[in-house]
């Protein structure tokens, strides 16, 4: 089987190389995988088309975000309302509704309703292409005339991506055409030959790339590529914030630290690996992996989420990763999660997958709430008992919206494609990088292959992948072997195989005609991890996970009376299925015990005696009076926040005679 006998994908996902692209792996059509009911990302789907998208259908058409285009069509005298970008928020949900239109039957309420929301942006724009309702109706504010904050290319970066889904799943017809006018008048403007012209918001360059893969306008490339050069020379100025928080201080080719504002800084990455691949640029994707191997290294937390500072939304310092000041936006692990997967295609190696199942399972998973409605916008790893945070947007609970409405809707369009993220085909044969319970369907020039894949994968170790194929020829299959993961088996036909993972996949290579049954077992241990010694603010802690997903100690589950921050960790039992599955599927068991806190000081002396007991483990276990132990049970991160509100925490500290054994 080879990559020449192979049908090219004709509905894409939101990623599609071209056929001249880099790329190791190559992504299935946006139809080919279809997530089931019975598995977790099945049902996180099927939550968002049935509530996410109508909530955030009804928020847009109810809030500023409708209206704000409405009052040009209407020629009204209502000011604009809201943040300069609000229109990002109309073509995120019209995104979305294309994603997840595959599931719709004829007339569906929600595509209704899209049609009406593009129908309004298309009468909104200027008839040279131009489209951005605060420029237009804001009188004293010219075109291009506010690049630091005015996000005119970021929202036309949403506008081309909605409509590169709508031309891919069939739908939304005229959005393209909206699209390509807009983008048009940006190839006029900045295009070759033309003063160049930079966002303060990074987010054009990969839908521009996009665009083109869509359209095979080749200009589109080519001022994605402008657009990343022109960046890095001091172009927009510093403001408040500073050159490197627009990523503006460094040319993204020399670029050794990945800086500020996170969300802008990895949506950049993204354009520049999309455009890197286009142009077979190796010397940009370089540029691109050394900036995620610094990004993965020293600023990610371990939930997949990206950015400690509030007040600027930046990334911080190498390894100033506090639990309680994570900002953690959920965009960023979003921007993370595509960044990731473009990476994956590129180089085809699995950390890429490892990382964009860290994010999903925990920093994404987190931020929504089980009714599919309600949203955490920070996704902080602690949150202290009587947290203060709502004035910067780090509130104890999830709400349903927001100011900032950037969160919601870039939800809906992901999980909205989730299913493209999962599975990919090379010309050797098909790899399975996210396991989850699903069915794929693949058509080659030889015949067609199916998989069925079944399994409760993360809480569940055991994927069974049902194969039928009627293609003739040998060819491999490859499922990944996460790097959580220290023990596997692969069996095929009830025989075990002996197989190695050296590159993160198990590969099997074999002639699949007829019908086979898979399974693979992913042992999932509860594991232990601590953080780099040099992430102060986690010294003496340790995290529980199991499988990818990281656990967490809510408030909810402590005993009457103890303060959530007096816990210390002394033991972990292990896993167990609890009879209440509304909780978690899978709960970790640990021992635990509060410890006394000397002094009522925030600071003091420590005296000679302490300074003993924390060199002698006998001493510290009668002299720092640790209480009766307890047991009590962690819950994953993502669950977290869906009982009575109170305190969480990730990190545990350990109890000093424990930490000083682990
Ligand atoms: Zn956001």
């Amino acid at each position: 089987m080879t990559v020449d006998g192979m049908v090219l994908p004709q509905g894409g996902g939101p990623v599609a190389p071209s056929e001249q692209a880099l790329a190791a792996l190559h992504p299935l059509d946006h139809s080919a995988v279809r997530l089931s009911a019975a598995g977790r990302l099945g049902q996180w789907q099927r939550r968002t088309l049935d509530a996410t998208i109508p909530h955030v259908l009804d928020r847009v058409e109810s809030g500023e975000a409708r209206s704000n285009l409405a009052r040009l069509v209407e020629a009204s005298d209502r000011p604009f309302v809201g943040m300069v970008f609000t229109d990002s928020d109309v073509y995120k949900t019209l995104e979305a509704v294309a994603w997840a239109a595959a599931s719709f039957e004829p007339g569906d309420e929600r595509m209704k309703r899209a049609e009406q929301l593009l129908s309004l942006a298309a009468s909104a724009q200027e008839p040279d292409g131009y489209l951005n309702s605060w420029v237009q109706g804001t009188p004293d504010v010219a075109r291009w005339s506010t690049p630091q904050w005015g996000h005119e290319l970021y929202t036309a970066g949403h506008l081309f991506q909605a409509a590169v889904a709508a031309q891919r799943a069939g739908v939304l017809p005229g959005l393209l055409d909206v699209a390509e006018r807009f983008a048009d008048l940006l190839v006029r403007s900045f295009g070759s030959g033309q003063s160049p012209y930079i966002d303060g918001h990074p987010q054009v360059e990969t839908a521009l790339v996009e665009l083109y893969r869509a359209t095979g306008v080749e200009a589109y490339l080519a001022l994605a590529g402008r657009q990343i050069d022109a960046r890095g020379h001091h172009w927009l100025g510093e403001d408040k914030f500073g050159s490197s928080y627009f990523q503006d201080a460094v040319p993204l080719r020399d670029a050794t630290q990945a800086t500020g504002h996170a969300v802008r800084q990895l949506y950049l990455l993204t354009g520049a690996v999309d455009v890197a691949v286009e142009t077979r640029d190796d010397e940009l994707l370089a540029a691109t992996v050394r900036l995620w191997d610094e990004l993965s290294a020293t600023k990610s937390y371990v939930t997949g989420a990206y950015g400690s500072r509030h007040r600027d939304e930046a990334l911080g310092d190498p390894y100033e990763l506090p639990a309680d000041r994570a900002y953690a936006e959920t965009c960023a692990a979003i921007a993370a999660f595509q960044l990731a997967w473009r990476l994956l295609l590129a180089t085809g190696e699995s950390r890429f997958a490892d990382a964009m199942e860290t994010g999903l399972y925990n920093s994404i998973a987190a931020s929504t709430s089980v009714s599919g409605t309600e949203f955490f916008y920070s996704n902080p790893l602690h949150l202290r008992t009587g947290h203060d945070g709502a004035h910067e947007d780090a509130p104890t609970q999830r709400l349903p919206w927001f100011s900032c409405a950037c969160c919601p809707p870039n939800l809906a369009r992901f999980l909205a494609s989730v299913n493209d993220y999962l599975v990919t085909r090379t010309s050797a044969g098909i790899q399975v990088h996210q396991p989850t319970a699903c069915e794929v369907d693949l058509a080659f020039a030889a015949g067609r292959v199916k998989l069925t894949l079944v399994t409760d994968f993360p809480y569940d170790e055991v994927v069974r992948i049902d194969v039928e194929s009627d293609v003739d020829d040998v060819w491999e299959l490859a499922l990944r072997i996460p790097a959580w993961c220290k023990n596997f088996t692969v069996n095929v036909d009830g025989a075990v195989l002996t197989i190695e993972a050296a590159d993160g996949y198990a590969r099997v290579r074999r002639s699949w005609s007829g019908r086979h049954a898979v399974s693979l077992t992913l042992e999932l241990p509860v594991r232990r991890i601590k953080a780099h010694p040099r992430v102060d603010a986690l010294r003496g802690c340790l995290a529980i996970a199991r499988g990818p997903l990281i656990y967490a100690l809510e408030e909810a589950d402590l005993p009457p009376g103890i303060v959530l921050e007096d816990v210390r960790l002394l033991d972990v039992i292990g896993a167990r299925r609890p009879t209440d599955e509304a909780v978690a599927p899978v709960l970790i068991d640990v021992v635990a015990s509060t410890e006394r806190l000397d002094g009522t000081g925030l600071y003091s002396d420590v005296s000679a005696t302490q300074k003993t007991a924390t060199l002698h483990t006998t001493l510290e276990r009668t002299g720092l009076g640790l209480s009766e132990p307890f047991e009590v049970a962690l819950i994953p991160y993502h669950r977290w926040a869906n009982r009575t509100p109170g305190a969480m925490r990730v990190w545990l500290p350990t109890a000093s005679a424990f930490h000083s054994t682990h």
